[in-house]
């Protein structure tokens, strides 16, 4: 037994831990749990914990179902929310997910292929810091508990109490996420109606993806506690600002420096970070399968509501798809890309986030200059002037542009990228043959 599993069993003991949620996730960002009593969690460790794969979305067929789940020490966590019968405590571990008949990390494991990422940047001389800003909305539920659309606010971007009534629930989730060991840098009212963002402290990229998988179970739970739904779907409303994901990512050197930063550049950005800038712009239209990887995603980015459409990078404006945000010190010198939504599977969007920086790192892309003025007012002409493309505009070429990336491809690996293909193609087919409120509103009548 390591000294980190020692120290979470006498933990266990401590906090009068009955059961173990033991944690991964599918290849659609979805939380899976396994439950354990607690005095199971030395062989947990020491064994791992056996599981039928084959019920998992886009896991393993049933001929091959047996995968174990190994559980990764520094995550154990108490639940704050969730006392058990015998008023014990439950606490959570998240897993890597290994196949049993290789004994090697499974291929198919969001969080084997963020690894994989880390792993090839690590290769480069760099680790990888990541923070997410992401945004959500708390609705009402309806007498049967199910969500509705409705706010229960009437607040907007950094409003405060008494406007915004649902500041009382915004400080149960900052409770909540702190007792999780979450350090809270900030939380406020977003644009929308009922509409909230709570931002945490930046780390390396896998502690960071394991934080918005937890990140997002808390904030609906606490939610619930006080009968409201949270969610991180990305455009629940039509006309008004909908809820991203930016993502500010940096790449340290092994000493310590951050390799983004140029103390003589204009924009404090090193030629390291101008191409990993680069090879983001690059690949944008693939990544996007990933970081927006659902049908609503699209009715988010498009022109008018601080969601990027455009692909290009600026200094400033935030209708571009890169951002460098001011920065007070060398170690905080970063870039935001402000496409990705709070729908996807972290894991994999910050895999596919890395190697495409890493891609324009190692074939020494450029960046053109950044884009100072608002593109959502550019029309054709003054784009194509500026060579400014757009991102796709619905999953089903989001996900033609991945097939056609062999970088985006090879990142999320054969295993992920074939699932994840085929259920974005149906997910985008089922859409397609629905009939909408909209086409009734419009046609019902007029025909
Ligand atoms: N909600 C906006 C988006 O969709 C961002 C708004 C903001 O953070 N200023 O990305
Ligand atoms: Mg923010
Ligand atoms: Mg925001
Ligand atoms: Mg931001």
């Amino acid at each position: 037994l390591s000294a980190e599993a020692q120290e979470v069993l006498d933990e266990i003991e401590e906090e009068n831990v009955d059961f173990l949620r033991l944690q991964f996730t599918d290849i659609l960002g979805t939380v899976k749990n396994v439950s354990i009593t607690a005095d199971q969690a030395e062989k947990a460790f020491t064994e791992g914990i056996y599981f039928d794969g084959s019920s998992i979305d886009g896991f393993v067929r049933i001929q091959e179902s047996d995968m174990r789940l190994d559980p990764d020490p520094s995550t154990f966590s108490v639940l704050p929310w969730r006392e058990s019968v015998e008023g014990g405590s439950s606490a959570r571990l998240i897993c890597d997910v290994i196949n049993t008949s290789t004994g090697e990390p499974f291929s198919g494991d969001p969080r084997g292929v963020l690894k994989d990422a880390i792993k090839r940047a690590s290769d480069l001389g760099f680790e990888v810091n990541a923070a997410p800003e992401p945004e959500f909305f708390l609705f009402e539920e309806d007498e049967d508990g199910r969500a509705t659309t409705k706010t229960n606010d009437a607040g907007g971007y950094f409003d405060l109490a008494p406007k915004d009534l649902a500041s009382d629930v915004r400080r149960d989730i900052i409770y909540g996420l702190e007792d999780m060991g979450f350090n809270i840098e900030a939380s406020h009212h977003e644009v929308a109606q009922g509409q909230h963002e709570i931002n945490f402290t930046y780390d390396d990229a896998l502690t960071t993806a394991d934080n918005v998988a937890t990140f997002r179970s808390v904030v609906r739970a606490i939610a619930a506690e006080h009968d409201l739904h949270a969610t991180f779907m990305p455009k629940p409303i039509p006309k008004i600002n909908g809820s991203g994901m930016h993502t500010h990512i940096s790449l340290f050197t092994e000493d310590g420096e951050n390799a983004f930063h140029d103390e003589d550049d204009e924009f404090n950005l090193s030629d390291t970070a101008k191409s990993f800038v680069a090879g983001i712009l690059e690949h944008a239209p693939a990544l996007a399968a990933v970081t927006n990887p659902t049908v609503n995603s699209y009715k988010r980015l498009v022109p008018g509501y601080e969601a990027p459409v455009y692909v290009a990078w600026s200094d400033r404006n935030r209708s571009a798809l890169i951002r460098k945000p001011a920065a007070r010190t060398p170690a905080a010198s970063r870039i935001e890309a402000r496409f990705p939504d709070p729908s996807c599977n972290p894991y994999l969007a910050f895999a596919a986030l890395i190697h495409a920086g890493l891609d324009g790192i190692e074939k020494d892309l450029e960046c053109d200059d950044p884009v100072r003025e608002n593109i959502y007012e550019f029309d054709e002409e003054k784009r194509e002037e500026y060579g400014i493309t757009t991102l796709p505009e619905n999953l089903g070429e989001a996900v033609d542009a991945l097939e056609e990336d062999e970088v985006v491809s090879d990142a999320l690996g054969e295993h992920v990228f074939e699932n994840f293909v085929e259920a974005k193609r149906q997910e985008h087919k089922e859409y397609l043959v629905d009939v909408s409120q909209w086409e009734l509103d419009r046609y019902l009548e007029k025909f």
